[in-house]
């Protein structure tokens, strides 16, 4: 699928004057089994959930690698309790990232207990993959905690480079960095998994395509200094000002819950950040695109895989009685504790959306936030699983 970039700007033009900126089944499938047709079709009212799940993370089923609001229990309650395999199609929707799908999979699976395929991870920066034709073999930079260049790697980008490693190719690019003992360990560490990547690399002249902010930035005041660098001097740190290369963010939250007991600052705030100073020592304002929640494409993109699920949970009856035109979901749930990305994202998608906001994490209230009201508040994830279980059942 492709997405509407266009409508993601989020660089205020006001501020920048100068700047312009179903497939139905052949008949004949009915005419050769016009038996095994009814057959499954009464079968399907039963057996294909009219309903999918989407869980946000942090704050709803995990703090920082803690599961909290009884995520485990909730979650063995869409498996079947003999078998262990799926029954009701669910989906991790989260701003969060850092690693690759297949790596967050398998962490939470263990932290969770439940088996999670890759496929149900959907993480901000996800639709990276989308740009992947576009800046394939170009230089790119990748920004953020945990493994940001091996995931836009795994993406399909070739020639991506982390900040941290980029950096390590400019002398006294960071003034700072004779006093941040810890920057010598991980350049060494990335180094050796870019080691082949970066051995061919000619940084000092090839201009950087464009920077993708992939999670959250470990170092601001290096990671501002260099995306400064890029953006201001047309991918080339240190040289002439140039045009600005285009900067991707994963997502624009200003803040989340981790294990500190207040809501720690986000990409949304480095944002701000590198915003607010770019546009003070640079004559044109700050061109970017967000992704992420609360964007409706996201939740579009979330319909789609839940979907997939569904149909790979019995494919035969999913094939006979729902045609490809995405409308056999009757009800997709949004669970979430932030009401301005997770509520917000789920009421502009719209149908069928139903969005639920949990007390474990940004949103910590008695009352339904009158600025993002969710269509049902309660305390934790496992009280929102039971609810929808229940309702679901009754309908
Ligand atoms: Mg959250």
């Amino acid at each position: 699928m492709s997405f509407g970039f266009g409508i993601l700007r989020r660089a205020s033009h006001s501020q920048r004057p100068n700047s312009n900126k179903k497939q139905s089944l052949p008949s004949l499938f009915f005419s050769i089994f016009p038996r095994s047709f009814s057959q499954l079709h009464s079968q399907s009212q039963t057996q294909l959930p009219s309903f999918g799940i989407a869980f946000d993370i942090d704050g709803v089923v995990l703090r920082d690698h803690t599961p909290i609001g009884g995520s485990p229990q909730a979650l063995r309650k869409l498996y079947d309790h003999n078998s262990g395999t799926l029954k009701i199609p669910y989906v991790f929707l989260t701003n969060g990232g850092g690693f690759r799908e297949s790596k967050r999979a398998m962490q939470l699976s263990e932290l969770l207990g439940v088996n999670i395929s890759p496929s149900q991870v959907l993480q901000g920066h996800s639709p990276f993959k989308q740009l992947v034709n576009r800046y394939e073999n170009e230089l790119v930079v990748a920004v953020g905690k945990g493994e940001p260049a091996a995931v836009m790697f795994e993406y399909g980008f070739k020639n991506v480079l982390s900040i941290d490693e980029y950096a390590s190719y400019f002398d006294d690019i960071d003034p700072l960095a004779q006093y941040k003992e810890w920057i010598t360990k991980t350049v060494a560490n990335q180094s050796r998994t870019f080691k082949e990547i970066g051995s061919r690399k000619s940084v000092h002249s090839e201009r950087v395509q464009a920077a993708f902010i992939v999670s959250d930035s470990v170092d601001w005041s290096r990671d501002i200094q260099v995306l400064c660098d890029i953006l201001r001097s047309g991918g080339l740190p240190g040289k002439e000002i140039g045009h600005q290369p285009p900067l991707y963010f994963a997502h624009d939250d200003l803040k989340y819950q981790a294990t500190f007991p207040s809501e720690r600052l986000g990409m949304g705030a480095f944002r701000i950040a590198l915003e607010s100073i770019f546009n003070r020592i640079h004559f044109n304002a700050l061109d970017y695109t967000s992704f992420g929640k609360p964007n409706a494409f996201v939740f579009k993109n979330a319909e789609t895989v839940l979907k997939q699920l569904a149909s790979s949970l019995d494919h035969e009856v999913h094939v006979v009685n729902h045609p490809d035109d995405g409308s056999h979901f009757k009800t997709l749930y949004m669970i979430g504790d932030n009401p301005s990305v997770d509520i917000k994202g789920a009421r502009q998608a719209g149908h069928p959306w139903f969005s639920i906001l949990t007390r474990t994490g940004v949103f910590k209230g008695k009352e339904n936030p009158s600025d993002f009201p969710a269509d049902l508040v309660v305390d934790t994830v496992e009280e929102a699983v039971d609810y929808i279980l229940r309702k679901e059942r009754t309908s």
